[in-house]
């Protein structure tokens, strides 16, 4: 689809959103998904695996359950967002301890901001987007424009 500054993406209101949280964060998360269960669970909720199983087991969530972040978890919402099957991504990341999986981290975190997406990494701002009139409404993306990547000359091609 192409908007007024180049290609868009119709976000639906029922949103897919990605929810992510490191060990020392995982309470933090399930209170706000407490909180915001009326909310949430009016949207597709994709989690990395013991993220996803406390979701369920603390707050009764539908959830679909990838791998552990460490197992690839981080990776295959990473993949879903540059599908375009993620829409939103909660993710709350341990800013004191090195993770295992750091460079899967730095991947996540890294294609949310190539492809778009909302990414709230902390309470405050989950709170900030989760009270948004935007998470109620249809939303156009914008769709960066990655043409003079994607047809870049490589030499001695
Ligand atoms: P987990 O993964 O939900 O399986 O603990 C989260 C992460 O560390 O990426």
């Amino acid at each position: 689809m192409t908007g007024p500054s180049g290609r868009t993406l119709e976000i639906e209101p029922r949103k897919r959103i990605g929810l992510v949280a490191h060990d020392n964060k995982k309470r933090d998360l399930v209170e706000w998904a407490r909180y915001n269960a009326p909310l949430l669970m009016q949207h597709d909720l994709y989690a990395t695996g013991t993220t996803g199983t406390l979701l369920e087991r603390e707050v009764g969530m539908t959830v679909t359950r990838l791998q552990s972040g460490p197992l690839g978890g981080d990776l295959q919402i990473g993949a879903m967002i540059a599908d375009g099957s993620i829409d939103f991504l909660v993710f709350f990341w341990d800013p004191l301890e090195p993770q295992p999986h750091d460079p899967d981290v730095k991947a996540l975190l890294r294609i949310a901001v190539v492809w778009n997406i909302p990414v709230a990494c902390n309470r405050a701002t989950a709170d900030f987007m989760i009270a948004s009139p935007l998470m109620t409404d249809g939303y156009e993306r914008l769709l960066p424009d990655y043409t003079a990547h994607v047809e870049r000359p490589i030499s001695g091609t």
